[in-house]
């Protein structure tokens, strides 16, 4: 196998409050390969945004790497300084959030907005730059681009704009987008062309992918392989369809039963009791017990390893004394 673009190893990440350090990522370790798109799925405040904003030096004011490396072809992300920083947003790794509108400036044309990037990343004259916002426009599917380049954002549907901010994100040649939830605000049909654009882009561009969710119909429609977060841990980890098919840690299989089925029209959906623990819950022993239908009390005080088989691996004591037979 190829080298990894991105690799994630052992990655602590804690909140400091007034009245302590609370650890909200514990032990992350995942790797990105070339022209690969790997999905993080979880319910909300399971980590996966924090994830993202560590991987890429966005971490809120109060929130700190305890200890851990991010390594992007090589180079440790975790101790780079600000000005190194800007030189590898954007270019090098660019990242695409849930609503466009937070990316785009209300007050500019569409042409404008993208322009103005392709004017920082290239030297060329303002009518090749035009020229180049118009094939980029294209390239991501808006129609009507020379039209479209005039516009202003409020004058585009939601899904135009998403795309708007794509190509953006894809100006700089990045090699990795990490994409947070980025078809969450649209509607169906409109996702499924996003997606599909995705897809493309990774054919076409060699764009490997870090793809957020908590859709796992999102999932399966882009994604290659796939990571199961829990409280601030990696639960699972394997290829999306082996994951679907055999999902061995209880909470990705509550997840996956609670993924609504046509078949079972009528029938009460699957929910998964209880919550996510808040930071200031979150203790020692398996970050589900709460939630788990089947833990012992080895659940209660010892963190369980994690057990590999081929490329899934999970972690979880109902594994601990065999490998995991797929
Ligand atoms: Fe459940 Fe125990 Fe497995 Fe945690 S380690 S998921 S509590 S069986």
């Amino acid at each position: 196998m190829s080298q990894p673009l991105l690799s994630v190893q052992n990655l602590d990440v804690s909140f400091t409050f007034q009245d302590g350090d609370y650890a909200a990522l514990k032990n992350i370790s995942f790797s990105v390969y070339p022209k690969e798109i790997v999905g993080i799925v979880g319910e909300s405040g399971c980590g996966k945004s924090l994830t993202s904003h560590a991987i890429l030096g966005m971490l809120p004011t109060n929130a700190m790497i305890k200890k851990g490396s991010i390594q992007y072809r090589g180079t440790d992300l975790v101790s780079l300084t600000n000005e190194e920083w800007q030189s590898i947003r954007g270019s090098a790794i660019s990242m695409i959030f849930q609503e466009p509108m937070t990316s785009l400036n209300p007050l500019l044309t569409i042409g404008r907005q993208i322009s103005e990037v392709l004017k920082k990343h290239t030297g060329f004259c303002n009518k090749e730059i035009k020229e180049m916002t118009i094939a980029l426009m294209k390239e991501v599917g808006l129609p009507r681009a020379e039209e479209l380049y005039r516009a202003y954002p409020h004058q585009l549907s939601g899904g135009m704009r998403q795309r708007v901010v794509i190509a953006i994100a894809l100006i700089g040649e990045a090699d990795l987008v990490i994409a947070d939830e980025p078809t969450t605000a649209l509607d169906v049909t409109i996702q499924l062309q996003i997606l599909e654009l995705f897809r493309k882009l990774k054919q076409t561009r060699n764009t490997s992918l870090v793809f957020i969710s908590h859709d796992w119909g999102v999932i399966r429609k882009v994604c290659d392989r796939v990571i199961v977060m829990y409280a601030g841990h990696i639960v699972e980890e394997g290829p999306i369809e082996e994951i679907l098919q055999h999902p061995k840690h209880p909470y990705t299989q509550g997840l996956i039963q609670s993924i609504p089925d046509y078949k079972k029209r009528g029938e009460p959906l699957h929910t998964i009791p209880g919550r996510v623990p808040a930071l200031r819950e979150r203790r020692g022993g398996c970050p589900f017990v709460d939630r788990c239908s089947l833990r012992m009390d080895i659940c209660q005080t010892t963190y369980p390893e994690g057990k590999k088989h081929g490329n899934h691996q999970v972690k979880c004591h109902l594994y601990a004394q065999e490998a995991i037979n797929i």
